[in-house]
């Protein structure tokens, strides 16, 4: 953000209130679950951006002050003022995000697609801890 900046006061300081770091990209069913389960929190997001796995935290940084503006904006984190809005993301209104998985469904649905709905339900079934029956021994 930066310190007085028609832009950002219009912005409503959207850079200040969440932050975002690069996960593993999921390759199986416990740690496409992992996210589902992130996922089941309030203020959670996941992304993908250039291949890269992102999670978003929805959490105001607590340095920022009434009118949006830094309380400690010349001591502020380097991260902080890599963030400007000549080329941020408000500004430049995309995000650019191959994915983006709010919901425990989203998540959900997308490891169905990768895995195959069969090689998902069996890891399903296995991680929670339940025996596969058969057709024939239902019957
Ligand atoms: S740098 Fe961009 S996202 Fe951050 S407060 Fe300014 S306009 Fe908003
Ligand atoms: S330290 Fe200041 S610039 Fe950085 S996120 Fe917090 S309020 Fe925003």
């Amino acid at each position: 953000m930066a310190e007085t900046n028609e832009t950002c006061e219009e912005c409503g300081a959207k850079c200040c209130r969440y932050f975002c770091f690069e996960i593993d990209k999921p390759e199986d069913f416990d740690e496409f679950d992992d996210i589902r389960w992130f996922l089941c929190h309030e203020g959670i997001s996941v992304h993908i951006d250039d291949g890269d796995w992102y999670i978003s935290i929805e959490n105001r940084c607590k340095m920022l002050k009434e009118h949006n503006t830094c309380s400690i904006y010349a001591d502020r984190p380097v991260m902080c003022r890599k963030y400007s809005p000549e080329d941020c993301d408000f500004t430049s209104g995309d995000y650019g995000y191959e994915a983006l998985f709010e919901k425990p469904e989203d998540i959900e649905r997308y490891a169905r697609q990768v895995l195959g709905e069969r090689a998902y339900e069996t890891a399903r079934a296995k991680a929670y801890g339940r025996r596969k029956i058969s057709p024939k021994r239902r019957a």
